[in-house]
Protein backbone atom coordinates (compact mmCIF):
# COMPACT_ATOMS: atom_id res chain seq x y z
CA UNK A 1 0.00 0.00 0.00
CA UNK A 2 3.30 2.42 0.38
CA UNK A 3 2.90 3.92 -3.11
CA UNK A 4 3.14 6.64 -5.54
CA UNK A 5 0.51 6.79 -7.75
CA UNK A 6 1.18 9.15 -10.86
CA UNK A 7 -1.73 8.17 -12.37
CA UNK A 8 -4.61 10.78 -9.96
CA UNK A 9 -2.39 13.32 -10.87
CA UNK A 10 -3.22 13.81 -14.88
CA UNK A 11 -0.75 16.31 -16.43
CA UNK A 12 -1.17 18.86 -13.60
CA UNK A 13 -5.04 18.07 -13.87
CA UNK A 14 -6.40 16.67 -10.27
CA UNK A 15 -8.85 13.55 -11.19
CA UNK A 16 -12.04 13.51 -8.29
CA UNK A 17 -11.48 11.16 -5.73
CA UNK A 18 -13.96 8.14 -5.38
CA UNK A 19 -15.58 7.24 -2.21
CA UNK A 20 -14.63 3.55 -2.78
CA UNK A 21 -11.29 4.66 -2.06
CA UNK A 22 -11.19 6.54 1.36
CA UNK A 23 -9.65 4.04 3.88
CA UNK A 24 -13.12 2.84 5.48
CA UNK A 25 -14.20 1.81 2.34
CA UNK A 26 -11.80 0.26 1.68
CA UNK A 27 -12.18 -2.41 4.65
CA UNK A 28 -15.09 -3.43 2.96
CA UNK A 29 -13.07 -5.08 -0.30
CA UNK A 30 -8.92 -4.27 -0.20
CA UNK A 31 -7.77 -7.47 0.94
CA UNK A 32 -5.02 -5.19 2.66
CA UNK A 33 -7.35 -3.11 4.62
CA UNK A 34 -10.43 -5.75 5.46
CA UNK A 35 -8.30 -7.05 7.87
CA UNK A 36 -7.80 -4.34 9.71
CA UNK A 37 -11.14 -3.32 9.34
CA UNK A 38 -12.69 -6.97 10.80
CA UNK A 39 -10.34 -6.51 13.57
CA UNK A 40 -11.43 -2.97 14.33
CA UNK A 41 -14.90 -4.01 13.99
CA UNK A 42 -14.77 -6.84 16.55
CA UNK A 43 -13.19 -4.43 18.90
CA UNK A 44 -15.68 -1.43 18.08
CA UNK A 45 -18.82 -3.32 18.60
CA UNK A 46 -17.81 -5.22 21.56
CA UNK A 47 -17.10 -8.78 20.15
CA UNK A 48 -13.75 -8.43 21.92
CA UNK A 49 -14.65 -7.53 25.69
CA UNK A 50 -13.31 -4.23 26.65
CA UNK A 51 -9.81 -4.71 27.72
CA UNK A 52 -10.88 -3.49 32.19
CA UNK A 53 -7.91 -0.94 32.45
CA UNK A 54 -8.54 2.89 33.33
CA UNK A 55 -10.00 4.37 29.65
CA UNK A 56 -11.19 0.73 28.94
CA UNK A 57 -13.57 0.00 31.80
CA UNK A 58 -17.00 -1.35 30.74
CA UNK A 59 -18.35 2.20 32.27
CA UNK A 60 -15.61 3.80 30.00
CA UNK A 61 -17.11 1.49 26.97
CA UNK A 62 -20.85 3.07 27.94
CA UNK A 63 -19.68 6.38 27.77
CA UNK A 64 -18.29 6.14 24.23
CA UNK A 65 -21.75 3.92 23.31
CA UNK A 66 -23.63 6.63 24.76
CA UNK A 67 -21.85 9.34 22.95
CA UNK A 68 -22.51 7.64 19.12
CA UNK A 69 -26.44 6.57 20.26
CA UNK A 70 -28.14 9.29 18.32
CA UNK A 71 -25.90 8.56 15.32
CA UNK A 72 -26.48 5.19 15.77
CA UNK A 73 -30.11 5.01 15.73
CA UNK A 74 -30.34 8.11 13.37
CA UNK A 75 -27.90 6.75 10.78
CA UNK A 76 -26.17 3.27 11.60
CA UNK A 77 -22.54 3.04 10.57
CA UNK A 78 -22.96 6.37 8.67
CA UNK A 79 -19.01 7.05 10.28
CA UNK A 80 -18.04 3.31 8.66
CA UNK A 81 -18.69 4.60 5.06
CA UNK A 82 -22.35 3.72 4.82
CA UNK A 83 -23.93 6.32 2.45
CA UNK A 84 -26.93 7.79 2.95
CA UNK A 85 -27.74 6.23 5.50
CA UNK A 86 -31.25 6.90 8.25
CA UNK A 87 -31.30 11.00 8.32
CA UNK A 88 -28.88 11.25 5.80
CA UNK A 89 -30.74 9.62 3.23
CA UNK A 90 -31.50 11.56 0.21
CA UNK A 91 -35.18 10.22 -0.49
CA UNK A 92 -37.26 10.35 2.72
CA UNK A 93 -40.74 10.60 3.63
CA UNK A 94 -41.01 14.21 3.85
CA UNK A 95 -42.40 16.27 6.65
CA UNK A 96 -46.18 17.75 5.63
CA UNK A 97 -45.37 21.55 6.09
CA UNK A 98 -42.13 21.58 3.50
CA UNK A 99 -44.45 19.97 0.40
CA UNK A 100 -46.59 23.25 1.39
CA UNK A 101 -43.28 25.20 1.80
CA UNK A 102 -42.35 23.82 -1.75
CA UNK A 103 -45.07 25.08 -3.64
CA UNK A 104 -44.83 28.43 -1.90
CA UNK A 105 -40.97 28.91 -0.95
CA UNK A 106 -40.27 32.17 0.78
CA UNK A 107 -38.30 35.06 -1.58
CA UNK A 108 -34.95 34.42 -1.07
CA UNK A 109 -33.64 37.52 -3.54
CA UNK A 110 -31.08 38.95 -1.23
CA UNK A 111 -28.43 36.17 -0.98
CA UNK A 112 -26.67 37.89 1.71
CA UNK A 113 -29.54 38.31 3.82
CA UNK A 114 -30.74 34.56 3.31
CA UNK A 115 -27.03 33.72 4.24
CA UNK A 116 -27.05 35.54 7.38
CA UNK A 117 -30.25 33.96 8.33
CA UNK A 118 -29.15 30.35 7.43
CA UNK A 119 -26.11 31.13 9.35
CA UNK A 120 -28.03 32.21 12.21
CA UNK A 121 -30.19 29.26 12.67
CA UNK A 122 -26.98 26.58 12.26
CA UNK A 123 -25.75 28.63 15.43
CA UNK A 124 -29.09 28.03 17.44
CA UNK A 125 -29.41 24.42 15.93
CA UNK A 126 -25.76 23.56 17.32
CA UNK A 127 -22.90 24.80 15.35
CA UNK A 128 -19.99 26.05 16.70
CA UNK A 129 -18.45 27.40 13.55
CA UNK A 130 -20.44 27.79 10.00
CA UNK A 131 -19.87 29.10 6.71
CA UNK A 132 -20.76 28.94 3.22
CA UNK A 133 -19.39 27.32 0.06
CA UNK A 134 -20.01 27.04 -3.30
CA UNK A 135 -20.28 23.51 -4.69
CA UNK A 136 -17.08 22.73 -6.48
CA UNK A 137 -17.50 19.02 -7.84
CA UNK A 138 -13.93 18.97 -7.38
CA UNK A 139 -14.34 17.75 -4.07
CA UNK A 140 -17.43 15.78 -4.60
CA UNK A 141 -16.62 11.60 -4.53
CA UNK A 142 -16.69 10.72 -8.63
CA UNK A 143 -19.08 7.99 -7.12
CA UNK A 144 -21.00 6.27 -4.22
CA UNK A 145 -19.64 2.39 -2.59
CA UNK A 146 -22.05 0.48 -1.00
CA UNK A 147 -20.65 -1.79 1.30
CA UNK A 148 -22.96 -4.25 1.30
CA UNK A 149 -23.40 -4.66 -2.36
CA UNK A 150 -20.18 -3.52 -3.12
CA UNK A 151 -21.48 -1.48 -5.90
CA UNK A 152 -20.42 1.42 -7.54
CA UNK A 153 -23.06 3.80 -7.81
CA UNK A 154 -23.04 7.50 -9.20
CA UNK A 155 -23.22 10.82 -6.31
CA UNK A 156 -26.44 11.87 -6.24
CA UNK A 157 -25.18 15.31 -5.81
CA UNK A 158 -23.64 15.10 -8.79
CA UNK A 159 -26.97 13.72 -10.37
CA UNK A 160 -28.89 15.85 -9.23
CA UNK A 161 -26.61 18.91 -10.47
CA UNK A 162 -29.71 21.68 -8.84
CA UNK A 163 -27.51 22.08 -5.48
CA UNK A 164 -25.37 25.07 -5.99
CA UNK A 165 -24.31 25.95 -1.95
CA UNK A 166 -23.13 24.09 1.75
CA UNK A 167 -23.73 25.44 4.21
CA UNK A 168 -20.74 23.73 5.98
CA UNK A 169 -21.28 23.58 9.80
CA UNK A 170 -18.05 22.64 12.58
CA UNK A 171 -19.20 21.29 15.89
CA UNK A 172 -16.78 21.72 18.86
CA UNK A 173 -15.55 18.28 20.79
CA UNK A 174 -15.38 17.95 23.68
CA UNK A 175 -11.75 19.22 25.38
CA UNK A 176 -11.85 17.65 28.20
CA UNK A 177 -12.31 14.10 26.78
CA UNK A 178 -9.92 14.56 23.96
CA UNK A 179 -7.22 14.93 26.82
CA UNK A 180 -7.29 10.98 27.36
CA UNK A 181 -6.94 10.35 23.97
CA UNK A 182 -7.04 7.43 22.55
CA UNK A 183 -9.40 5.52 24.81
CA UNK A 184 -12.71 4.89 25.07
CA UNK A 185 -13.22 8.53 26.66
CA UNK A 186 -11.61 10.13 23.63
CA UNK A 187 -14.35 7.74 21.46
CA UNK A 188 -17.16 9.16 23.29
CA UNK A 189 -16.37 12.33 23.01
CA UNK A 190 -16.22 11.46 18.99
CA UNK A 191 -19.22 9.84 18.90
CA UNK A 192 -20.94 13.03 20.81
CA UNK A 193 -19.68 14.81 17.68
CA UNK A 194 -21.00 12.59 15.14
CA UNK A 195 -24.42 12.59 16.97
CA UNK A 196 -24.19 16.63 17.28
CA UNK A 197 -23.30 16.39 13.18
CA UNK A 198 -26.14 14.43 12.51
CA UNK A 199 -28.80 16.28 14.93
CA UNK A 200 -27.30 19.77 13.58
CA UNK A 201 -27.17 18.94 9.66
CA UNK A 202 -30.72 17.34 9.66
CA UNK A 203 -32.48 20.57 11.82
CA UNK A 204 -30.46 23.16 9.28
CA UNK A 205 -31.99 20.99 6.37
CA UNK A 206 -35.37 20.84 7.74
CA UNK A 207 -34.90 24.93 8.47
CA UNK A 208 -34.10 25.47 4.77
CA UNK A 209 -37.07 22.78 3.19
CA UNK A 210 -39.64 25.11 5.45
CA UNK A 211 -38.25 28.20 3.53
CA UNK A 212 -39.36 26.07 0.44
CA UNK A 213 -35.60 24.75 -0.47
CA UNK A 214 -34.08 21.70 -1.73
CA UNK A 215 -31.47 20.33 1.51
CA UNK A 216 -29.91 17.50 2.47
CA UNK A 217 -28.24 17.04 5.52
CA UNK A 218 -24.75 14.64 4.89
CA UNK A 219 -21.81 13.50 7.39
CA UNK A 220 -18.80 11.72 6.09
CA UNK A 221 -20.74 10.97 2.39
CA UNK A 222 -21.38 12.31 -0.75
CA UNK A 223 -18.16 14.98 -0.53
CA UNK A 224 -14.97 15.91 1.23
CA UNK A 225 -15.77 17.47 3.95
CA UNK A 226 -12.30 19.72 4.90
CA UNK A 227 -11.88 20.84 1.30
CA UNK A 228 -15.73 22.32 1.52
CA UNK A 229 -14.90 23.70 5.16
CA UNK A 230 -11.61 25.89 3.97
CA UNK A 231 -13.68 27.19 1.26
CA UNK A 232 -16.08 28.11 3.94
CA UNK A 233 -13.66 29.95 6.14
CA UNK A 234 -13.56 27.62 8.57
CA UNK A 235 -10.26 27.02 9.01
CA UNK A 236 -6.95 25.46 7.63
CA UNK A 237 -5.40 22.28 6.54
CA UNK A 238 -2.50 21.01 9.04
CA UNK A 239 0.51 19.31 9.15
CA UNK A 240 -1.82 15.89 10.33
CA UNK A 241 -4.58 16.44 7.41
CA UNK A 242 -7.36 17.45 9.93
CA UNK A 243 -8.82 21.34 9.17
CA UNK A 244 -7.61 23.62 12.53
CA UNK A 245 -9.66 26.70 13.59
CA UNK A 246 -8.72 29.06 15.15
CA UNK A 247 -11.63 28.69 17.88
CA UNK A 248 -10.99 25.04 18.54
CA UNK A 249 -7.86 24.08 16.48
CA UNK A 250 -8.47 20.41 15.18
CA UNK A 251 -10.73 19.44 17.83
CA UNK A 252 -13.78 19.77 15.92
CA UNK A 253 -16.55 17.81 13.68
CA UNK A 254 -17.62 18.83 10.85
CA UNK A 255 -21.32 18.27 8.48
CA UNK A 256 -22.10 19.83 5.43
CA UNK A 257 -25.91 20.55 4.08
CA UNK A 258 -26.30 20.62 0.57
CA UNK A 259 -28.40 23.61 -0.87
CA UNK A 260 -30.48 25.00 -3.77
CA UNK A 261 -31.35 28.24 -1.39
CA UNK A 262 -29.52 31.10 -2.63
CA UNK A 263 -26.54 32.08 -0.60
CA UNK A 264 -23.13 33.93 -0.31
CA UNK A 265 -20.23 32.00 -0.16
CA UNK A 266 -17.40 32.72 2.36
CA UNK A 267 -13.98 33.25 1.21
CA UNK A 268 -11.33 30.59 2.38
CA UNK A 269 -9.59 32.12 5.68
CA UNK A 270 -5.91 32.35 6.75
CA UNK A 271 -4.30 33.07 9.50
CA UNK A 272 -0.90 31.26 9.87
CA UNK A 273 -1.37 27.38 10.47
CA UNK A 274 0.73 27.00 7.36
CA UNK A 275 3.60 28.99 8.90
CA UNK A 276 2.82 27.73 12.02
CA UNK A 277 3.13 23.84 10.97
CA UNK A 278 6.03 24.61 9.22
CA UNK A 279 8.31 24.95 12.46
CA UNK A 280 6.07 22.32 14.54
CA UNK A 281 5.79 18.95 14.63
CA UNK A 282 4.47 17.53 17.35
CA UNK A 283 0.87 15.77 16.43
CA UNK A 284 4.41 13.83 13.87
CA UNK A 285 6.60 13.61 17.14
CA UNK A 286 3.17 11.90 19.00
CA UNK A 287 1.93 9.69 16.80
CA UNK A 288 2.35 5.96 17.74
CA UNK A 289 2.05 4.92 14.26
CA UNK A 290 4.32 7.19 12.13
CA UNK A 291 1.68 8.42 10.11
CA UNK A 292 1.73 11.67 9.75
CA UNK A 293 5.09 13.50 7.65
CA UNK A 294 8.10 15.60 9.28
CA UNK A 295 8.22 16.81 5.72
CA UNK A 296 7.49 19.85 3.91
CA UNK A 297 3.77 19.59 1.92
CA UNK A 298 3.95 17.47 -1.42
CA UNK A 299 1.84 16.82 -4.06
CA UNK A 300 0.52 12.97 -3.54
CA UNK A 301 -0.04 11.08 -0.51
CA UNK A 302 1.86 7.91 -0.11
CA UNK A 303 -1.23 5.85 -0.34
CA UNK A 304 -4.34 4.81 -2.50
CA UNK A 305 -6.62 5.94 0.20
CA UNK A 306 -5.03 9.20 -0.76
CA UNK A 307 -6.40 12.50 -2.31
CA UNK A 308 -3.71 13.02 -4.69
CA UNK A 309 -2.89 16.17 -6.73
CA UNK A 310 -2.81 19.35 -3.64
CA UNK A 311 -0.44 20.50 -2.50
CA UNK A 312 -0.29 20.27 1.44
CA UNK A 313 1.05 17.98 3.96
CA UNK A 314 -0.59 14.15 3.20
CA UNK A 315 -1.20 11.71 6.41
CA UNK A 316 -1.34 7.87 6.20
CA UNK A 317 -4.26 6.62 6.97
CA UNK A 318 -3.28 3.18 6.13
CA UNK A 319 -0.82 3.13 9.41
CA UNK A 320 -3.77 5.75 11.71
CA UNK A 321 -5.87 2.95 10.75
CA UNK A 322 -3.72 -0.08 11.54
CA UNK A 323 -3.26 1.93 15.38
CA UNK A 324 -7.21 2.08 15.43
CA UNK A 325 -7.27 -1.93 14.70
CA UNK A 326 -4.33 -2.58 17.14
CA UNK A 327 -6.15 -0.24 19.78
CA UNK A 328 -9.89 -1.11 18.88
CA UNK A 329 -10.74 2.40 18.86
CA UNK A 330 -10.41 6.02 17.62
CA UNK A 331 -7.01 7.67 18.49
CA UNK A 332 -6.88 11.21 18.66
CA UNK A 333 -3.50 11.80 19.76
CA UNK A 334 -2.62 14.14 16.88
CA UNK A 335 -5.12 16.03 18.18
CA UNK A 336 -4.79 16.39 21.58
CA UNK A 337 -1.06 17.63 21.16
CA UNK A 338 -1.72 20.21 18.77
CA UNK A 339 -0.89 23.18 20.24
CA UNK A 340 -4.34 24.96 18.21
CA UNK A 341 -6.24 22.66 20.81
CA UNK A 342 -7.17 25.03 23.66
CA UNK A 343 -10.30 25.65 25.25
CA UNK A 344 -11.37 29.26 23.59
CA UNK A 345 -11.13 30.60 26.55
CA UNK A 346 -10.20 34.62 26.57
CA UNK A 347 -6.46 34.25 27.51
CA UNK A 348 -6.30 31.13 25.10
CA UNK A 349 -7.79 33.68 22.22
CA UNK A 350 -5.63 36.46 23.08
CA UNK A 351 -2.42 34.12 22.93
CA UNK A 352 -3.59 32.87 19.97
CA UNK A 353 -4.29 35.97 17.91
CA UNK A 354 -0.71 37.46 18.87
CA UNK A 355 1.66 34.58 18.24
CA UNK A 356 -0.82 32.92 14.97
CA UNK A 357 1.45 34.83 12.60
CA UNK A 358 4.00 36.52 14.70
CA UNK A 359 7.85 35.70 14.71
CA UNK A 360 7.52 34.31 18.07
CA UNK A 361 5.97 30.58 16.83
CA UNK A 362 8.46 28.87 18.58
CA UNK A 363 8.52 30.35 21.63
CA UNK A 364 4.48 29.64 21.70
CA UNK A 365 5.73 25.74 21.06
CA UNK A 366 8.10 25.72 23.83
CA UNK A 367 5.74 27.35 26.28
CA UNK A 368 2.82 25.50 24.82
CA UNK A 369 5.36 22.15 26.19
CA UNK A 370 6.66 23.91 29.44
CA UNK A 371 3.19 24.59 30.36
CA UNK A 372 1.84 20.19 29.52
CA UNK A 373 -0.75 21.17 27.22
CA UNK A 374 -1.41 18.06 25.40
CA UNK A 375 -0.41 15.63 28.33
CA UNK A 376 -2.87 12.83 28.37
CA UNK A 377 -4.55 12.45 31.20
CA UNK A 378 -4.80 9.57 33.24
CA UNK A 379 -6.71 10.37 35.82
CA UNK A 380 -10.68 8.10 36.59
CA UNK A 381 -13.07 10.01 34.72
CA UNK A 382 -15.45 8.89 37.14
CA UNK A 383 -14.07 9.70 40.55
S1 LIG B 1 -5.19 9.56 14.97
FE1 LIG B 1 -3.43 8.66 16.11
S2 LIG B 1 -2.55 7.14 14.70
FE2 LIG B 1 -3.87 8.49 13.48
S3 LIG B 1 -2.54 10.11 12.70
FE3 LIG B 1 -3.42 10.89 14.61
S4 LIG B 1 -1.91 10.30 16.20
FE4 LIG B 1 -1.45 9.08 14.39
S1 LIG C 1 0.65 19.65 16.11
FE1 LIG C 1 1.82 21.31 15.18
S2 LIG C 1 2.38 20.54 13.15
FE2 LIG C 1 0.73 19.24 13.90
S3 LIG C 1 -1.14 20.15 13.06
FE3 LIG C 1 -0.85 21.03 15.13
S4 LIG C 1 0.32 22.94 14.77
FE4 LIG C 1 0.47 21.71 12.89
Amino acid sequence: MQKKHEDKVDSGRILRFDHKDTILSRGYWDPDIVPLMQEFGSKWIGIVPPKGSNGYSPIDFALRVGGWAVNEYGAPLSEFGVVGSGLYAWEKQELPWVTYARANPTPADDEKRMSKVVKTAARLMGASLVGIAAIDLQWVYSGWFHRETKEHQPNPLEVSGEYRYAVVMALESNYELFSYSPDYRMAAAVGLGYSKMLEASTKVAAFIKSLGYRAVACGNDTAMIVPFAIDAGLGEQGRAGWIITKEFGPRVRLCKVFTDLPLEPDKPRAFGVARFCAVCSRCAEACPAQAISFGDPTDQGPTDCNFHGIHKWYMNPVKCFSYWAKMGTDCGICVRVCPWNKPNTLPHKIIRNLLANSPFRKLALWGDRIFGYGTKRSDDLFE
